[in-house]
């Protein structure tokens, strides 16, 4: 087996500002493309995961504007697969356009991919992950008694739709990813956590949940065996007290010095504090394993060694 690598795309990978146009996130993706290149043409075989917040957004928020009887809303599991489809086929696109340029011989193939949860998961009895439009009360109270929705004010924006937010535990396609991996094949798999499922007997039940994708990215990295996870955000390294006077930017972390730095909150839920916890999960997994995370443009330097934040046990 070769030199194998999760990389996680954040946001900034495919939509750069707010262009949500095709063209626009097209050419987020490209740049993407070409950020990435020298990595696989060093050898790794590389799983790329990605986001897929405001583009699971724009498509929940199409379903619902232009839904009647001969036009139903699509739920949230199928909105997922859509922009696991749609932002596979972006990727691919510029993968296919880059490689060609720089004459690598290489293919990209999207995987569907569905994530197991735990239908006991304790987070189905506290939803907490906000997803698609904004709601008045009325709105909100009528969705909540009509759809059965959970609705909750967010930041004085108004209402808003909150689903759980369970971690996953297996991932359904794992085998024909590592068939892929073992062909040489680029892989972009998990796309926005991956279409969260529970399995019922030999029924895959689709699940109105979001799984977050840097948890989903580790357990991928995890089943596939892949020695590093490369997280890709906004930020060249990962920072204590970030924002403040004091701030100070890490190179190096360990699992003992980043379960210390939790417990003292020095990294925001739902953006750093994920990728953190995520990081240290993968680092005990198993000896060897590492965390980098860092910017989109620094990848290359980062994993020469050169920046970023490396975690490792
Ligand atoms: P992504 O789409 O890559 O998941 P997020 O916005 O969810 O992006 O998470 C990355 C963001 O986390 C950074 O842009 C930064 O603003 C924020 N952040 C919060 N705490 C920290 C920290 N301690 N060090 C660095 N960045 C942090
Ligand atoms: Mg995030």
């Amino acid at each position: 087996m070769g030199n194998r690598m999760v990389i996680a795309l954040g946001g900034n990978a495919i939509q750069l500002g707010n262009g949500s146009t095709a063209a626009e996130q097209r050419e987020a993706c490209y740049h993407t493309a070409e950020q990435l290149v020298s990595i696989i043409r060093n050898g790794y075989e590389i799983v790329l995961a990605h986001g897929n917040g405001p583009q699971v957004g724009n498509i929940i928020l199409q379903n619902q504007i232009s839904q009647c009887e001969k036009l139903p809303a699509m739920p949230l599991d199928t909105c997922g697969a859509m922009s696991q489809g749609m932002i596979g086929y972006w990727l691919q696109s510029a993968l296919y356009e880059v490689f060609k340029q720089q004459g690598i011989e290489k293919e990209t193939v999207t995987i569907l991919t569905q994530v197991q949860v735990d239908k006991e998961d304790q987070a189905f009895q506290n939803p907490t992950k906000p997803i698609g439009s904004f709601y008045t009360k009325e709105e909100a109270d009528k969705l909540q008694e009509e759809k059965g929705y959970t609705m909750v004010e967010d930041a004085g924006r108004g209402f808003r739709r909150v689903v759980a937010s369970p971690k996953p535990i297996n991932i359904i396609e794992k085998n024909v990813i590592n068939s892929l991996l073992n062909q040489q094949v680029v892989v972009v798999a998990t796309g926005g956590g991956g279409i969260p499922v529970t399995i019922c007997g030999s029924h895959l039940e689709g699940v109105e949940a979001v799984i977050d994708k840097d948890f989903a990215s580790e357990k991928l990295a995890e089943l596939v065996d892949a020695e590093t996870l490369l997280i890709l955000t906004a930020v060249e390294k990962v920072a204590i007290n970030y924002g403040k006077d004091n701030e100070q930017w890490l190179s190096e972390l360990s699992v003992e010095e980043a379960e210390e730095y939790i417990k003292e909150k020095h990294f925001a839920p739902g953006s750093m504090l994920p990728k953190i916890e995520a990081a240290i999960t993968f680092a005990k997994s198993k000896p060897g394993r590492k965390v980098i995370i860092t910017s989109l443009d620094k990848a290359n330097v980062a994993v020469e060694g050169r920046t970023g934040t490396v975690i490792s046990a």
